[in-house]
């Protein structure tokens, strides 16, 4: 069974999106109530009885809590039984140690609500747009920019900086074929975002993001400047949070295409195990590499990158795994000092961030095609050949 989720741009009427920020509200009250009554729970009572409230016990007293307040009611009530199973599972997430102890929802950062998908039915209207009905809300236009496919569990509509979206949640039933695609081995870099092991370059686009981080990192510090508690900061706070959730966009639209692509393309990929300290890597640079991070500083800021290289990995792994393929993580150790060639190992091979040069066998190529290279033969080979030589 897969589990997907379909995200589209709602274009909702004035008096729909206010019903949203209502529906919103509700659900986040309701939400925040249980949190609070189970944290009250706990403290007091867990030690002394051993249990603990029950998502029933609390679907019960949101029936009476609808019948006494008349703006309760006025919002689906399956939105609201909804937050109460969110919590159930964030505490079910929490005891098992999985996630840490509930918090409570925010205005402005957890607006949401979600139907079963039941009971909201949605159609074509032509090939770009189609509407869903919401209870309670009646039918809403999106922006259709892909097929839905698999029976619809849940239907979601939450909000970012950029306006409302919608989220179908389906299941399809699935046997992954067996997969006899080409293998590849792919390098993350600063240079090239992906280098592959059959010589080809995917690039991330750099100026469009750099353009993004630049006007983000100049309203930052507009916000900054801003007094408390201001028209004026309120409204820098929001033109920020609109060009960061452009940037998320950008980013995971171009991971989508090429994840789709190379699953399409390949049986088995071979990827670094991605280390935490090139996530965080300071552009004076290290010691071991000084060269290689003050180079890095004229491209993209890393943690974008950072980012876009953990949420590429998480896109390839279901999309791989959906056409019975494989992905494989490898140690990425002496993947750039390695030559690709004769498997000889000297730091000074890498002669710039672009060329690799073997200095034993004079192989000369890109070097993070000839990375890749060792990535791919380090996933597919059961042992390596290393050799360590010396100039
Ligand atoms: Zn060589």
């Amino acid at each position: 069974m897969l589990n997907r989720g379909y995200k589209f741009r709602l274009y909702a009427t004035p008096e729909q999106e206010v019903l949203f920020g209502q529906f919103a509200g509700v659900c986040r009250l309701v939400y925040n109530l249980a949190l609070e009554q189970r944290r009250d729970w706990w403290r007091q009572f867990k030690a002394n009885t051993g249990r603990s409230i029950s998502y029933p016990s609390q679907a019960r007293e949101l029936t009476q809590l609808r019948a006494e307040f008349d703006w309760v009611a006025a919002v689906a009530q399956c939105c609201q039984q909804q937050a109460l199973r969110d919590l159930d599972r964030a505490f079910a997430g929490f005891f098992s140690g999985r996630s840490g102890y509930p918090t409570a929802r925010k205005r402005g950062k957890d607006d949401r609500f979600r139907f079963i998908g039941r009971e909201c039915p949605w159609r074509k209207i032509n090939a770009k747009w189609a509407v869903v009905r919401l209870p309670k809300i009646g039918e809403v236009k999106l922006r259709l920019t892909r097929d839905i496919p698999g029976t619809i569990k849940n239907v979601t509509v939450t909000s970012d900086a950029l306006g409302w979206h919608v989220v179908f949640s389906t299941e399809v039933e699935h046997d992954a074929p067996q997969n006899f695609g080409p293998s590849v081995g792919i390098d993350r870099g600063v240079v090239h975002t992906l280098a592959l092991s059959d010589g080809r370059f995917v690039d991330m686009p750099k100026e469009r993001l750099n353009v993004l981080d630049r006007r983000a990192r100049k309203q930052a510090r507009k916000l900054s400047k801003c007094k408390r508690g201001s028209n004026r900061r309120a409204a820098a706070r929001k033109a920020l949070a609109r060009t960061k959730a452009k940037m998320a966009r950008v980013r995971l639209h171009w991971n989508h295409e090429r994840t789709t692509e190379i699953a399409r393309t390949y049986g088995v990929v071979v990827l670094e195990a991605l280390k935490t300290r090139d996530m965080t890597a300071s552009a004076t640079g290290t010691a071991e590499n000084p060269g290689r991070n003050v180079r890095q500083k004229a491209g993209l800021n890393r943690a974008i990158l950072g980012n876009a290289w953990h949420q590429f990995e998480t896109l390839l792994s279901y999309k791989i795994a959906e056409r019975g393929g494989e992905l494989r993580r490898v140690n990425p150790a002496y993947t750039s000092q390695c030559c690709a060639e004769c498997g000889t190992i000297d730091k000074a091979s890498r002669e710039s961030q672009a060329t690799f040069r073997c200095g034993h066998c004079g192989h000369t190529a890109n070097a993070d095609t000839n990375a890749a290279r060792n990535i791919l033969r380090a996933g597919t080979q059961p042992a390596p050949r290393y050799s360590f030589g010396g100039r």
